[in-house]
Order: C-alpha cells, then structure tokens, then sequence
C-alpha cells in the first residue's frame, strides 16, 4: 500500500499519519521525491484495507500497489534514485564505470591495474577478495588480506572500492573495508545474506541470478529494502540460456524493463554475461545504447596468468582505448561517460 501526500503536508501531519500505521503493526517507509512525499506501508495488507486512511490530515490518496515488490517500485518513487559516494554519483546522467580485476592477486599487481583503470576514467575498482568460485580447488581469493590491497589502492588512487561478501559471517569486516558491497550472481536468492546487508547502510550492488528473472531480481532488492538500505544497485550479468557459445546470453532488454518498473539504478556486466574479452567491447557499447547507469568491466595486466577469469579480462590498453569509443555513444543517448 502506498500513501501519497498532499503537496502542502506538514511534518506534524507526516508524524501523525506515521504513529497511526505504526499502531496497526505495520512498517512505514518515506520516500521524499522532487514532487510529493510517499508512504510505503509493509505488512499485511488486510490490517490496513477497512481504515479510512484518507479522512488523515495531510493524505491525498491511497493506493494498493499490485507488484509483489513495492519499496523497489516506480509506484513508491517515481524519481530515479541516485546514490551519491562523495560524487560519485550512480543513476545519474554520468555512466559510472566499475573496473578491475577479477580477483585480487597481490597488492603489486592491483596497483597496477588500478592506477591504469583511474587514468582512463573509471570512478570504482573492482576485485574480489572472497571469491564464489565453480570449483573447491580453484583459487577463493585473499581475505582480508584482499580487502587490505583494495584499501591500499584506494587510498592511491581515489577509487571507490567494489567488493563482494559471500557469508554473512564476514560483513562486518567486508563493510568496513568496501564503498559498494557486491552479491554476486549465485547468492541473489541467499536471504539471510540479502537481510544481513539491509541492516547496513552502505550501497549494495545486487547481481541477477544465474537463472533468475527480473521480477526475481526485484524481489531480492526488497529484501534489502524492507530492513531500510534503500541504496541498491541493480546489474544485469548475463543469464543462463541454451546458448553456450558465450558463457550466459547478456538480457540487455533488462535495462529498459527495469528501469520502467523500478526506480533504482541499473548497471550491466558484459565480462561475465559473455565470457570473452573480445565480446566485452561490443556489448558493453550496446549497455551504454540501452540505458545503463554503469558498467563492471574485468580488466588485468597480464590475463594469460590470472588466477580467474583472464579469458573474458581486457588488458588496460583496450580497457581504455573502450572508454573512448564509449563517449560518442553516450552522447547519442543524452549521457557522460
Ligand atoms: C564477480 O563479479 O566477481 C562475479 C563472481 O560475478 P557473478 O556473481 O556475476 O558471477
Ligand atoms: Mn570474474
């Protein structure tokens, strides 16, 4: 149910409004937009169906909001939600450009790569440090000592960092070394881990599923949402089809799907949903050509010995010389890169 506000609405009157839903047992969560002030109720609907709610000083309508979803719906912001990192802004008319290794190998290495990312203007770094991988026997990333080199390389460079956390075991730590806090693909439906992040109130960048949809997608974003971290980013990673040429079958139609059902930013990954470097340049133009906010893009020194994911990684020359190629494009569609 959301609750829409009259233009002129006095704080006294939100307050009253608040306490009165708060008396039923339900949650409320505000949403401020340019034009009117919204209420998003949560619970169960049938406690607040026989209230006249609208005889409330201050109400203007009330409205049932039919998705499953509600706090990640237009319905309850019909603005775009920008999350701003000390300017770095995401869901704004400047693309945000996340680039960096797959994982994090050594502090020497990292550097490297991220000095030459931050030169050819990406504004967030990459690499994980606890890293979900196929196999037990394949290298699971650094640690803590990972997110160290990644605190290290910020510090040089400027970079916000992007990290994933895996188990909710590690997010305190995780939280406290990371900007943005990645779920990766394989723990979208991972709830207790999804609760746990909502309780912060630090970006998450939330990665569609393997075989998820969108309204699936949208679903785990509440989760986060409904414990308050209205800071969600959304990313398209490719998905599995029966396709197997590329590694997932990237849905850039997800990008306008989502952007028209819900307000939060939406970003595109084209390293993982193809698999090959050579297909990153194009399919990360046609994000740009779709609408995206921003990118995740793998990049390493020296792919041939990367300890994951050095198929689908650009060496920082084509990583940059795609950063050029990618301003024309995003004037075409009215934006900066
Ligand atoms: C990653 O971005 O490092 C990653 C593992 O991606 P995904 O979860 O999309 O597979
Ligand atoms: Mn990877």
């Amino acid at each position: 149910m959301i609750i829409i506000l009259k233009k002129d609405v006095t704080q006294q009157e939100i307050d009253h409004i608040e306490g009165k839903i708060a008396s039923l047992g339900l949650k409320v969560h505000v949403s401020k937009g340019t034009e009117r002030t919204v209420l998003g109720v949560i619970g169960d609907e049938a406690v607040i169906r026989n209230q006249p709610l609208t005889v409330l000083p201050g109400v203007e309508q009330v409205m049932p909001v039919l998705k499953p979803y509600k706090l990640a719906s237009r319905e309850f912001r019909s603005d775009d939600t920008v999350i701003d990192l000390d300017g770095v802004r995401i869901g704004n008319q400047k693309i945000v450009v996340m680039a960096g290794p797959c994982s994090v190998e050594s502090e020497e290495a990292l550097l490297k790569i991220a000095s030459a990312v931050a030169r050819s203007g990406a504004t967030c770094l990459r690499g994980g440090a606890f890293k979900p991988r196929t196999s037990p026997y394949s290298f699971q990333g650094l640690g803590e000592e990972g997110l160290k080199h990644l605190d290290k390389a910020r510090k040089e460079t400027g970079l916000k960092i992007v990290t994933e956390l895996m188990d909710p075991r590690d997010a305190e730590l995780v939280f406290e070394y990371a900007d943005i806090i990645q779920i990766g693909a394989r723990n979208m439906q991972n709830f207790r881990l999804l609760t746990e992040v909502g309780k912060y109130r630090k970006p998450i960048l939330l990665k569609r599923g393997l075989s998820s949809t969108i309204t699936e997608l949208l679903m785990s974003a509440e989760y986060i949402m409904s414990q308050g971290n209205y800071q969600v980013i959304l990313c398209e990673r490719g998905i599995r089809t029966f396709e197997t040429y590329t590694r997932n079958t990237m849905d850039l139609s997800a990008v306008p799907v989502i952007k028209n059902l819900s307000h939060l930013p939406v970003i595109c990954d084209p390293s993982h949903a193809v698999g090959r470097w050579e297909l990153v340049k194009p399919m990360a133009k046609a994000a740009v050509a779709a609408g995206t906010d921003g990118l995740l893009i793998e990049v390493h020194h020296d792919p041939e010995n990367a300890l994951s994911d050095g198929v689908q990684s650009l060496l920082p020359s084509k990583f940059s010389q795609l950063m050029e190629e990618l301003k024309p494009i995003a004037q075409a569609v009215g934006r900066k890169i």
